[in-house]
C-alpha cells in the first residue's frame, strides 16, 4: 500500500513545551517502581505521552484570550450562558447541563434511568461509562457489530450498533428492563470507529418502538461526523455541523467529555433534546448536579472553563482541522502497513489501536497482551500508552472472574493538535523495533493487587 501523504497542520505553533529524553535503563527503574501500572509513571519520565487524548489537548490562542474573559461569578455567568447557547445551538437541545467531565454527566444521569435488575444496552461502553451503569446497580450489554472484533475487517463503521443483537437483547430481558441504551460516538472501545447517520437512526427507531431512552455518549461527536461525511454517501455533500445535529436528533439525552473534541482540558455536558418531555428529568438532573458538582451555572467547572469550551466546540467542526486530525491517524497506520504490524481499521479518529494479540499470539488475555505492548513501548522509547483489552476490562462483577475481551489492544491515543510529523515516525520505529524482537517476549504479566472497580488505572503488575 502507498504510504499516506501527511495532511500539514493548519495552525503554526506559538508555544512550547519541553519533553525530557530518557535513558532506557531509566526507563526500567521508573516502570518497575510504576508496578508496571502506565498511569503510575510522572509524566516527566515520559517522552511521547500517548496514554489518552482526554484533557491533553493544546488549545488554540483564541481559546486562551476565552481564559482571560471567563466570567467566575457563582450564578449567571456570562461564560456559562456562552457555552449552553453554543451548545444548544450546535446540537439543537433544548437543555444544556455544563459538569466537570464525562463521568460526572454520567454520574448525574444514570442513578435517574437505571436501577437493580435493570440493564443498559450499548454498541459500546466505555469503562467509566460501564462502571457508572454498575454502580446504579444495573448490568451492561455491549452489541457492536461483528467486524469490529476482528481488526483486519476493513469495512466501514465498525463501531455501528449491531441493531438485530439489540432488539434481541431488549426482548431477551423485556423492554420494561432496558432502562437505558447508549450509543457511543465515536465508538472508544471499538478502536475509535465511527457510527453512521443510518445506524443512530435506525438504533432510534428502535428505542421508540419499545420506549426505551436513548443517551449518546458524545465524546468524539467531530470526528465522528468527519467520518460521515467522508463515508456514508448520503451525507457526503452536508456541512460537518449540518450532520452533527443529525447525529443528535437522534438521541433523547447526551452525556459528553468535552476533554476530547471540546478541545480543552477539562469540561463536560449534559443535554436534554426536548424539555417539556423531559421536564421531570431536568429536574432531578439539576438536583444531582447540584449535589455532585456545583450550581447548575457551573457544574464543576471554572467561568474560564466553560468560556474555553464553547470556543473549543466550534473549532472542533472546521474541516481544516478534522482532515489534519484524522489525516495524522491514517498517516501513522500507513507505516505499519508498510511492516505488516496489524492495527484496528481502518484506523479511527484518535488513534492507532495496535492489535497485540496478533503481536504476541503465544501470551494468553490472561497475562494481558496489550499491557504487555504498553510497556514494551515505554521501554523502547519512552511512549507512554494503555491496554484496551481484558487488563482494563477486568472482572466479572457476579463471578469476580477475570473476563476475556473480544480484542487485547494498545492505544496510541494521540492528544490534538500536540505532536508532529516526526514524533508519527519515531511512534511507527517503536513499534517496528518491537515487533522484530516480539517472539523473545515469552510472557506477561500478573495482577498482585487490584480494586474492586475500574482496577486498571490503579492495580499493580508484576512480569511472569
Ligand atoms: C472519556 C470518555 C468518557 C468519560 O469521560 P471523562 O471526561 O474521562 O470522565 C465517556 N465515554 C467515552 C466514550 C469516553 O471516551
Amino acid at each position: 500500500m502507498a504510504m499516506k501523504k501527511y495532511v500539514p497542520e493548519p495552525f503554526r505553533i506559538k508555544m512550547v513545551e519541553t519533553i525530557k529524553m530518557t535513558t532506557s535503563e531509566e526507563r526500567d527503574v521508573a516502570i518497575k517502581k510504576a508496578h508496571y501500572n502506565l498511569f503510575n509513571l510522572a509524566s516527566e519520565d515520559c517522552y511521547i505521552d500517548l496514554l489518552t487524548d482526554s484533557g491533553t489537548n493544546a488549545m488554540s490562542h483564541n481559546q486562551w484570550a476565552g481564559i482571560m474573559r471567563g466570567d467566575e461569578a457563582y450564578g449567571g455567568s456570562s461564560s456559562f450562558y456562552k457555552l449552553v447557547n453554543t451548545a444548544k445551538n450546535m446540537f439543537n437541545y433544548d437543555y444544556i447541563q455544563p459538569v466537570h467531565q464525562g463521568r460526572a454527566a454520567e454520574k448525574v444521569l444514570f442513578p435517574l434511568l437505571l436501577e437493580k435488575g435493570k440493564v443498559a444496552i450499548s454498541n459500546m461502553f466505555f469503562d467509566t461509562t460501564r462502571a457508572h451503569v454498575e454502580l446504579a446497580g444495573a448490568r451492561a450489554i455491549d452489541c457492536v457489530v461483528e467486524e469490529a472484533k476482528d481488526p483486519s475487517d476493513r469495512k466501514k463503521f465498525k463501531g455501528n450498533m449491531d441493531v438485530k443483537k439489540l432488539e434481541e437483547a431488549i426482548l431477551e430481558h423485556g423492554p420494561e428492563k432496558v432502562g437505558l441504551v447508549v450509543m457511543t460516538v465515536t465508538n472508544n472501545s471499538a478502536g475509535g470507529q465511527p457510527v453512521s447517520i443510518e445506524n443512530m437512526q435506525a438504533v432510534a427507531a428502535i428505542c421508540r418502538k419499545y420506549h426505551i431512552h436513548l443517551n449518546i455518549d458524545a465524546a468524539r461527536q467531530a470526528e465522528n461526523a468527519y467520518f460521515i461525511k467522508r463515508d456514508e454517501e448520503a451525507y457526503k455533500d452536508h456541512s460537518i455541523k449540518e450532520i452533527v445535529r443529525l447525529m443528535f436528533e437522534t438521541g433523547d439525552t447526551f452525556t459528553m467529555s468535552a476533554k476530547k473534541d471540546g478541545i480543552v482540558n477539562m469540561g463536560g455536558l449534559l443535554g436534554v433534546k426536548d424539555e417539556e418531555k423531559f421536564s421531570e428529568l431536568i429536574f432531578k438532573i439539576k438536583a444531582n448536579t447540584i449535589s455532585f458538582e456545583g450550581f447548575i451555572s457551573y457544574g464543576g467547572l471554572s467561568g474560564r472553563d466553560m468560556e474555553s469550551l464553547a470556543i473549543g466546540l466550534e473549532e472542533a467542526l472546521e474541516e481544516d482541522y478534522l482532515d489534519y486530525r484524522v489525516g495524522q491517524m491514517e498517516y501513522l497506520a500507513s507505516l505499519l502497513d508498510d511492516v505488516g504490524i496489524k492495527y484496528q481499521s481502518p484506523v479511527g479518529g484518535h488513534g492507532v489501536f495496535i492489535d497485540a494479540k496478533a503481536m504476541f499470539p503465544h501470551i494468553p488475555y490472561n497475562e494481558f497482551p496489550g499491557q504487555v505492548l504498553a510497556i514494551e513501548l515505554y521501554k523502547e522509547a519512552g511512549i507512554r500508552t494503555c491496554d484496551i483489552g481484558s487488563y482494563m476490562l477486568g472482572n466479572d462483577p457476579d463471578t469476580k472472574e477475570q473476563l476475556e475481551a473480544d480484542f487485547e489492544f494498545t492505544r496510541l491515543a494521540i492528544p490534538r493538535r500536540v505532536y508532529t510529523q516526526a514524533h508519527l515516525d519515531i511512534m511507527a520505529e517503536a513499534l517496528i523495533a518491537i515487533q522484530k524482537r516480539a517472539a523473545t517476549i515469552k510472557q506477561g504479566y500478573k495482577i498482585t493487587w487490584e480494586p474492586p472497580i475500574l482496577r486498571h488505572f490503579q492495580a499493580h503488575l508484576e512480569p511472569l
